[in-house]
């Protein structure tokens, strides 16, 4: 083909299904090619099974959005919809797109957990013995309470792991303690997975370089709940709580971390989310509910973040991976997109600060059955 390169990009197909890890490396290399330096692609660690854990950055200004999929192997549309959004970013020619990237240093992880990934399953692929291995002032407690070793659809018995997701801790040079095992959901994680210990470290190396890290997402998947006082299924929720307010009653365990935590900001950037899905009108698109507002998950990336200062959010696709066809995939995927971009073009143009926190407050919240409160 003899088109110039800039037009190389756009006739990259989209990706609608999903991707294992070898495909993961393939695209990010032609999108990196067809970027013209735009994106860059590095190796900011490896799995426990040695595979690669990517950091693909674009962008040159100094807010800061850092953006994780997969940290549960088998919650596979966040990975899609970060690869089409790097496509897009990092060849488009639009003055939007070079506004966004004069203004953000965009930094994504896809497929954080691949080796999860690999088995199609929410853990990684760990077990207890390589930790005492690596950290052998553990050597006598028991197995922290995120590891998975029992029998079951993923074979945790013969195969087990940690979930990933509770394995953070806010103090980001915290050195795993034996008192502090085996924990539980409400108490910080350690950092004993390599996975975890990666994204901490360029979580600490963009603190270092930019002073703060602006906005931190993590995309995930859950069951099948119902936008609060309807009969529709939620399409996605999203929140931006995930510990006790550490400026609330029952907060007080947060107290080294009250003067950084920005909730307000968590909130605004949610109902960017919200309000760019919305704007999408009389479609699934608009079926978004926030997700649990009671939890007190610590260990978990976006808990010990937002304690850092992070503004934060989760977004939540309904429905596991292995449930759907081609065209709600895509849909689903579009739905991440969309949301994504009404953070970032709200961080970049600064709009995002214009928003009510208190709008929050209005998007509805998820229900077990049709129409209930
Ligand atoms: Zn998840």
């Amino acid at each position: 083909m003899k088109d110039e390169k800039g037009m190389e990009s756009v006739r990259l197909n989209r990706i609608s299904g999903f991707i294992n890890y070898e495909e993961l490396g393939q695209k990010l290399q032609q999108i990196q090619k067809s970027s013209q330096g735009n994106v860059k692609v590095e190796t900011a660690g490896y799995t426990n099974q040695g595979r690669e854990i990517y950091k693909v950055s674009t962008g040159h200004g100094k807010k800061v959005v850092l953006i994780q999929s997969e940290i549960h192997g088998n919650e596979k549309t966040g990975t899609v919809a970060l690869l089409n959004m790097l496509q897009s970013l990092g060849s488009s020619q639009s003055k939007e797109a070079k506004k966004i990237l004069d203004e953000l240093t965009i930094v994504a992880i896809p497929m954080m957990n691949a080796d999860g990934s690999e088995l199609n399953r929410r853990a990684n692929d760990m077990d207890w013995a390589e930790v005492t291995a690596k950290f052998p002032q553990l050597a006598h407690v028991k197995p922290a309470w995120n590891y998975y070793s029992s029998p079951g659809s993923w074979n945790y018995d013969k195969n087990p792991g940690f979930d990933v997701n509770r394995d953070f801790h806010p103090d980001l040079n915290y050195v795993p303690k034996a008192e502090d095992f085996p924990g539980t959901s409400n108490a910080y994680g350690w950092y004993i997975t390599p996975e975890a210990q990666t994204v901490r470290d360029v979580y600490k190396d963009l603190k270092a370089q930019f002073g703060k890290v602006d906005v931190f997402v993590d995309l995930h998947h859950q069951e099948f709940p119902y936008v609060e006082g309807t009969d529709d299924r939620v399409t996605m929720s999203i929140s931006g709580k995930f510990v006790t307010n550490p400026n609330s009653p029952g907060g007080e365990k947060y107290a080294a971390y009250a003067d950084q935590y920005n909730y307000d900001f968590s909130r605004q950037l949610n109902v960017a989310v919200y309000n760019a899905l919305q704007a999408k009108g009389n479609s699934v698109f608009t079926n978004i509910s926030l997700y649990d507002q009671n939890i007190d998950l610590p260990g978990t990336a976006l808990g010990s973040f937002a304690l850092n200062g992070s503004g934060t959010v989760l977004f939540e696709v309904s429905g596991q991976t292995q449930n759907f066809g081609q065209k709600q995939r895509g849909q689903l995927v579009k739905t991440v997109e969309t949301g994504l971009m009404g953070i970032i073009n709200g961080v970049a143009d600064g709009s995002v600060h214009q928003l009510n926190p208190d709008d929050y407050q209005n998007i509805p919240l998820s229900v077990r059955t049709p129409g209930g409160l």
